[in-house]
């Protein structure tokens, strides 16, 4: 059996008198595509926070790769190898297309301060390689020739391409995308389903992601958790989901726009 990247234990998150999330559980295996999703304001982003350390649970642990992770610090779950994208591009818009990517390379630098100071050969050799891995990446996601293009002069689903792209720089095994979907017209979501599946073998990640588009959840899940109001109400197959009756009432017909 493959073994179990990232495992929700007994999850709760109270916001004042709000429980955004209630005891949830459920596990992402190796190399799995896996589905969270729910109403508006099931908790959703709430579960994205927490494991990458930006919010403390009220109670339960997080725990990646057999080992608990529950309120290490943004900047060290994405040394452990978590990278995560935003529900709202988040792109430094003034900076080109490669300057993006290479941000995404910042923890991984090996030089010291002072040999990047003082331009030592080590700095000019790491700064070298850095940019060809990023330029592979780029490649990986048909980005090439907007290298040196500002992010922002880039479409939306191009936008949402290079982002993906900064947090696979990161070198991550788990990648959580949070809508990555939303907003898209219909060629750039398959375009999209394409590379997820391509970069998923390629950089042999596991993915968590958050999506309202069932056909694309559909089309790129393994499994799925549901979630409504902070509580887990299915866990199984995204084409079982679209059946289920607690589904069905919790998006009040939502299914029938995707
Ligand atoms: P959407 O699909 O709209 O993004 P979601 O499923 O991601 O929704 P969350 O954003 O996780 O839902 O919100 C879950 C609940 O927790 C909501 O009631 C929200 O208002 C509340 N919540 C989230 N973050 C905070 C916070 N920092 N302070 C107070 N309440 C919060």
């Amino acid at each position: 059996m493959s073994k179990t990247t990232l495992k929700i234990q007994d999850i709760t998150m109270q916001f004042g008198g709000i429980t955004a999330i209630d005891n949830l559980s459920f596990e992402v295996k190796e190399g799995q595509i896996y589905g969270l999703i729910g109403p508006n304001g099931a908790g959703k982003t709430t579960i994205f926070n927490i494991i990458t350390g930006n919010y403390q649970p009220t109670k339960g642990d997080i725990i990646f790769q057999d080992k608990t992770i529950t309120g290490t610090k943004p900047n060290l779950v994405v040394q452990k190898g978590i990278a995560r994208t935003f529900q709202n591009i988040r792109l430094f818009k003034s900076m080109s297309v490669l300057d993006n990517i290479l941000i995404g390379f910042h923890n991984r630098s090996h030089y010291s301060y002072l040999e990047a100071i003082f331009r030592l050969p080590r700095y000019f050799t790491q700064e070298k390689k850095i940019k060809a891995e990023a330029m592979a990446i780029l490649d990986e996601f048909s980005l090439t020739e907007f290298v040196n293009h500002k992010a922002t002069d880039l479409s939306y689903g191009n936008q949402r391409k290079v982002e993906i792209a900064r947090a696979i720089a990161t070198k991550p095994s788990l990648l959580l995308l949070d809508e990555p979907a939303a907003g898209m017209n219909p060629s750039e979501t398959e375009d999209l389903s394409t590379i997820i599946h391509k970069i998923k073998k390629d950089f042999n990640l596991s993915i968590l992601l958050i999506e309202h588009d069932m056909k694309f959840v559909n089309n790129m899940c393994d499994l799925v958790t549901v979630l409504d109001y902070g509580e887990k109400i299915f866990d199984g197959k995204p084409a079982d989901a679209i059946v289920d009756e607690k589904v069905i009432t919790a998006y009040l017909g939502d299914f029938t726009h995707a």
